[in-house]
């Protein structure tokens, strides 16, 4: 570790023992060792994941962000980088293995379609957005999104770690925030069941206006 990277100004150390002594705050170094080691899940949804792949590539190298190493599994994962189009059918999948990860996890939504529905906003296979389900850390712009896009998102990402404080992360606390987000049922449409009271109440009143008319 490069001493200058956690030195706190303010606390000034005798020359003599610069070399063996570092003063900082907790929080300073636990976040450092958590946004120089964040792990990509490896998966991709479609064309935006080429750019991702291109971003892990020598030309842009990943690697002097500690974030080379892309797991297979969402066991060992940090990081959800939702790269490409959300369609139903995918996100029972994708939000069972955002609640696999362990905590601490971030999600960053790549490109037009991850953020918004993009292109496909209006079909009708197409979610308008991951952030309808999952917690969106970092949304990265674009069509796709360039490899450029997609480090200035992660470089973005290590600003809101370094932001964090080891009192305040949901990670530990009890509460509703670290409770796994219910996985949606895909059947004629997708139902995000914790949107069913809402959906029973709409059917109910649809229900008593139709029978008013009659
Ligand atoms: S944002 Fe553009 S490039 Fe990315 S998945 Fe959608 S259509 Fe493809």
């Amino acid at each position: 570790m490069n001493p200058k990277d956690i030195n706190l100004p303010g606390y000034e150390i005798p020359e003599e023992l610069k070399h063996v002594i570092a003063i900082t705050a907790l929080d300073r170094l636990y976040n450092w060792g958590r946004r120089s080691s964040v792990w990509p899940l490896m998966f991709g949804l479609a064309c935006c994941a080429i750019e991702m792949i291109a971003t892990q590539a020598a030309r842009y190298d990943l690697a002097r962000f500690g974030m080379e190493v892309m797991r297979p599994t969402p066991r060992q994962a940090d990081l959800m980088i939702v790269a490409g189009t959300v369609t139903k059918k995918m996100v029972p999948a994708i939000v069972r293995l955002y609640n696999q990860m362990p905590e601490p996890k971030y999600v960053l939504a790549m490109g037009a379609c991850a953020s918004s529905g993009g292109p496909f906003k209006e079909g009708y296979n197409v979610v308008a957005g991951i952030d309808k389900f999952l917690p969106v850390d970092v949304y990265v712009p674009g069509c796709p999104p360039t490899p450029q896009a997609l480090i200035n998102g992660l470089i973005l990402l290590q600003k809101k770690i370094d932001k964090e404080s080891i009192k305040q992360v949901r990670w530990y606390r009890k509460g509703p925030d670290s409770v796994a987000i219910p996985i949606p049922v895909l059947g004629p449409d997708l139902i995000d069941t914790r949107r069913i009271p809402d959906i029973k109440a709409h059917t109910l009143s649809s229900t008593s206006k139709t029978d008013d008319q009659s």
